[in-house]
């Protein structure tokens, strides 16, 4: 399917949307690489003890615990991007995560000859990502999660392990409703951006995890076909 996938997908979705698993899927399916701003962070600061100007610059933030700037974030994607093979496109996820960098994403495209990017919002509402983080349970020991759909949830034991299975303290309903309203206020003029654009694909979350990747293929599929 891979060549009716465009090349260049932004994937947006609130915690509790199952963008990563999506993200995971739709990587393996098409052999396109993956780059999650967060993961970029991380290595670059990592890279501060060997000099990397960048990552230094992001560690000394960190430390005094600012948020990155915008540049900075766009400089270290840059960097990043230059180090990947781009042959089978790209997936970005929680990046660009404001304007500015939806900005600074069209000049690096620019810069290293990169598609037009679509962008794939997968929308969910306040109460069905309440719900599902509540109601979640992970393994302590692979940390992996179960929903209430699992078939060991309520035998509360881990299928690959058999482990116990435990509920994060910090998974309330309280917490997740502030994330939640922190995503769609930082988000929302992207996706009138990307929209404006005629960019924007919009998935319905509410669904289960087989039924958004056969929404998402099958609109990345339509949307690859009319911009032929
Ligand atoms: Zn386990």
């Amino acid at each position: 399917m891979a060549e009716h996938v465009p090349q260049l997908i932004i994937l947006m979705g609130p915690p509790g949307s199952g963008k990563g698993t999506q993200a995971e899927t739709l990587r393996q399916e098409t052999g396109m690489n993956y780059l999650a701003t967060g993961d970029v962070v991380r290595e670059l600061m990592a890279r501060a003890a060997t000099g990397d100007p960048i990552g230094a610059e992001m560690k000394e933030r960190y430390d005094r615990g600012e948020p990155q700037p915008d540049d900075l974030i766009l400089k270290a994607v840059k960097q990043k991007l230059t180090e990947l093979s781009l042959k089978r496109g790209l997936i970005f996820d929680a990046f660009p995560l404001s304007l500015p960098q939806a900005e600074g994403l069209e000049k690096l495209r620019e810069d290293l000859g990169l598609p037009e990017p679509v962008a794939v919002s997968i929308e969910i509402s306040e109460e069905e990502v309440i719900k599902r983080i509540t109601l979640r349970k992970f393994c302590p020991k692979d940390n992996s999660a179960y929903y209430p759909q699992s078939p060991t949830y309520e035998s509360n034991t881990c299928a690959q392990c058999g482990a116990q299975l435990v509920k994060r303290d910090d998974d309330t309903a309280e917490v997740v409703s502030k994330r939640y309203r922190e995503y769609v206020g930082r988000i929302k003029s992207l996706v009138e951006y990307y929209s404006e654009h005629g960019q924007l694909i919009v998935i319905n979350g509410a669904q289960s995890v087989e039924a958004v990747g056969d929404e998402i293929r099958s609109k990345l599929s339509q949307y690859a076909q009319s911009r032929r």
